[in-house]
């Protein structure tokens, strides 16, 4: 599992504002009692994941979603993932259930693996934004677990910030973003494991498609479907110019939206390790990287160091760009240093890692 290795240089003159929030508990049988009459009666909350914290909602309630939607800000045409405890709760809500379905859910679930199938008759429209298919998953956190099993409903929960934001991955950076008349419980569970969103794969197309780069690589997946002759379609080419999963104009890959994870301080991946294209940027500066390079964080007010292995740098992003969001007084840019160039071509982790930086590099709309 990663660990927090995050390392953050502050300059005396800089600080940060603590977060103190009563919505914040602690995920007991109390608070899980709590938590279950919240959504039995259409209300919404926060739990953590192994991914990112999500803001869950009764998946069978048009009321619940719709206040998911105005809570977040969220697009209504960006359809939700819903949470389910096991596997078996599944056949409910769908109306196929195929082979692979059955090899990546024996394999992968509970996990950071979302399927995209055919949505049934029972479940509102409005939780996949009027499509006929529906996003599942089996979250991997002990807290979910428990408050899917305590409420016993399937929950739609996107991840519990306001739209086009930096995901959280602490319960404090929910608090931060979502208003308590909207959130009035956040379950504690403390830091997220894998700190990045999961990997969605669309099983209703022939053969199957990443619509989401994530937490699970490609590559295990594709695995355990060619063990039984089926196949994983091939992503589009990756390069500078066609990034993996900027594609929002694909109507099959809704809510990949260019900008997205976004810090509200401006932010830009430098292109290379040259100083000319970080002195380009308005100061102060903060720098994000897996590497200390000395001539550039001479530069720069804050220095946020990650892990240079990509569990580790995922692990801790999000909270990296929050803390440097929250710098007093404001940085005017975040420079994120190129990452290591071999390793983000070809592994898939790296992939999704760039795929959330492009996004959140992306300008506002
Ligand atoms: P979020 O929960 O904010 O991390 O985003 C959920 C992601 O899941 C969206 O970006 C969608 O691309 C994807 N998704 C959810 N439901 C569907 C669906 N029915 N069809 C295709 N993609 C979906
Ligand atoms: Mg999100």
């Amino acid at each position: 599992m990663p660990g927090s290795r995050a390392q953050t240089i502050l300059p005396r003159a800089a600080s940060r504002t603590p977060t103190m929030d009563t919505r914040i508990q602690a995920a007991d049988e109390a608070a899980l009692l709590q938590a279950s009459r919240l959504l039995h009666a259409d209300q919404l909350v926060a739990f953590p994941t192994e991914t990112v914290y999500g803001l869950g909602g009764n998946a069978l309630s048009t009321r619940a979603i719709d206040r998911i939607y105005a809570a977040k800000g969220r697009p209504r045409f960006n359809p939700l993932i819903v949470h389910i405890p096991e596997v078996a709760a599944a056949l409910d809500l769908v109306t196929d259930w195929p082979d692979a379905a059955v090899q990546l859910a024996q394999r992968f679930w509970p996990g950071p693996l979302t399927l995209v199938l055919r949505r049934a008759p029972s479940v509102p429209d409005a939780v996949s934004a009027g499509r006929p298919t529906l996003a599942l998953r089996v979250p991997h956190h002990p807290v979910a677990l428990r408050l899917l099993a305590a409420c016993g409903l399937p929950l739609a929960a996107p991840s519990a910030n306001r739209s086009q934001g930096i995901s959280p991955t602490r319960a404090e950076h929910v608090a931060a973003s979502l208003r308590a008349a909207d959130v009035p419980l956040i379950l504690d569970g403390g830091p997220c494991q894998h700190g990045i969103e999961s990997t969605v794969l669309d099983l209703t197309s022939s053969p199957p498609r990443l619509l989401r780069p994530g937490a699970i690589p490609l590559l295990l997946l594709r695995q355990t479907l060619a063990e039984r002759g089926l196949a994983v379609a091939a992503p589009p080419p990756v390069s500078d110019d066609a990034p993996l999963a900027i594609n929002e104009s694909d109507p099959a890959s809704p809510g990949q939206q260019r900008r997205h994870y976004a810090p509200r301080t401006p932010l830009t991946l430098l292109p290379s390790f040259d100083e000319d294209a970080l002195l380009a940027l308005p100061a102060p500066r903060g720098l994000l990287g897996h590497l200390d390079v000395p001539a550039l964080s001479a530069h720069c007010a804050v220095v946020e160091r990650l892990p240079d292995d990509a569990p580790g740098y995922a692990a801790d992003l999000y909270a990296a760009l929050h803390r440097l969001d929250d710098v007093t007084p404001r940085l005017a840019s975040i420079a994120v240093l190129p990452l290591p160039y071999g390793r983000a071509q070809t592994d898939d982790l790296w992939q999704a890692i760039r795929d959330r930086l492009l996004r959140a590099a992306a300008p506002p709309t």
